[in-house]
Parts: C-alpha cells; structure tokens; sequence
C-alpha cells in the first residue's frame, strides 16, 4: 500500500520527462506546456503525493466532485490551480466560477450568458477554452470546426468573454495528429494563444502539435475502474 501511494510521484516524475522530451524534439520551451493533472474519481490519497511532488495544476472533469474534494485540499495547500476539463450544465456555473480558475469546455451562447453574468457577479475571471469537437462526434460536446470561428466571435463581442483559448478530445479510434493539428489552426486564425490537447495516450503527439495545456490522469493515477466513483478507495465498501 505504501508503494501505491508513492507512485502518483514516480508517474509525475515520468510524463514530466517524456513532456521535457517532446518539447526538446519540437523546439519548444517546457514552460510553455502546463501540465493539468486529472485526478477524476481519486481521493486525497493520490492526490497529496502528487502534491507534495510539486503538481500545482488539477483538473476535474466534474463540478460536484471537485466541490465535495478541494475546497479542503485547497485550504492546507495555497497556490493550487483548478482547472474544469468536463462539460459545464448551467445551472452548475455559479459554483464553477467560484471553484475553477479555467475551465476548458465553454461551447454554447447559453453557457456564456451565465458564465459572464456570474463572472461578473462573482469579479472572478477564470481562464476561458472553447472546446471544439473535432471529430464532429454526436456524443462529444464541443462547437463544430466549421462554427468555432463564429463562436469564438460571439464570446468576445456578445458575451465580453475573454476566451484565451481551444480544446479538443479526438475521437478514441482516430489517429489524434490530424485533429491537434485542426485545433491549432483554427486557434492560430482568432488568436487564441492556448491549446488544451492531448491526455495519457497522446499527450507527447499533442505538444509537438502546440499544446499549450495536456491533462493527463490515468499516466499520473493509474487506471480508472469502469463504474467504480473512486477506483483506490475499498475502505468505504
Ligand atoms: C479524464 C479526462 C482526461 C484525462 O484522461 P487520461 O486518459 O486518464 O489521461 C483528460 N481530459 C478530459 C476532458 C477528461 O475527462
């Protein structure tokens, strides 16, 4: 059991390394590439040993989850990022705008009416992704590529939403490279400086392709059991 514990670190240790790796082989400098750690359905266990391994960036894939999981977290450990990777329901945005200092899923005009009146509520700015789903999966939220550009217009001259940049899930049986490559471009056009790419399979492919942000969980936690809330937790059952 100790071992387990320990190995969020020894992972940490390992895609920082392969990160440092790609970015040496596409030129690029490693701070340019933030590391998010997902820690979906982990509780504290795993995540203070990535913690005191020097993680700062988290992510969480949903609202209720990371309510009930850092706002303790955050308390005992200043200086924590959260970033929302999941798609956000509007009736959840208040409580995201209070909880989250990015969230990587905005992709509908309702969504940015509620994020900018509670931001503005709230006088809090969290870093803003449009996600676009690139494989124009019926299952996967996202504006189409064909409307981003148009999107991405709505959220700064409708909404006065400073949205900083793109995110993208390719389709799981699709070589990822053509779809990084599709973010990038419609990033490039409206001068987005942020690309949110690449997870645990294809984080590498993703910062040769300009990945700014790559959230990364189970390279990091270990697997996710199917149905299972928190996969390392049997003392509860
Ligand atoms: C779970 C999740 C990740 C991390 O996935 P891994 O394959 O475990 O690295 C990244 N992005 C989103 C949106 C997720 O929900």
């Amino acid at each position: 059991m100790i071992e387990t514990r320990s190995e969020p670190a020894a992972n940490l240790d390992r895609v920082r390394a392969k990160i440092a790796k790609a970015c040496e082989e596409a030129g690029r400098d490693p701070a340019e590439v933030t590391l998010v750690a997902v820690t979906k359905t982990f509780g504290a266990d795993a995540i203070l040993p990535a913690i005191a391994a020097g993680q700062r960036v988290f992510g969480e894939n949903r609202v209720q989850e990371a309510k009930a999981k850092w706002p303790a977290l955050r308390a005992q450990h200043p200086g924590l990022e959260l970033h929302l990777v999941g798609p956000l329901q509007s009736n959840k945005v208040k409580e995201a705008v209070a909880l989250f200092d990015a969230i990587h899923s905005v992709d509908r005009d309702s969504l940015c009416a509620a994020l900018a009146k509670e931001m503005s509520r709230q006088g809090r700015s969290p870093l803003l992704f449009v996600q676009v789903n690139t494989g124009a999966e019926a299952q996967k939220a996202g504006v189409l590529p064909e409307e981003a550009d148009a999107f991405v217009r709505a959220c700064r001259e409708t909404y006065g939403l400073d949205v900083r940049g793109l995110m993208c899930i390719p389709p799981v049986d699709e070589p990822p490279a053509p779809h990084f490559a599709l973010l990038a471009k419609i990033a490039s056009r409206n001068e987005l400086q942020f690309l949110s790419m690449g997870m645990s399979g294809d984080f590498r492919i993703a910062v040769q392709f300009g990945a700014t942000h790559v959230r990364v969980g189970s390279a990091i936690f270990g697997a996710r059991e199917a149905g299972s809330r928190n996969a390392l937790d049997t003392s509860e059952s």
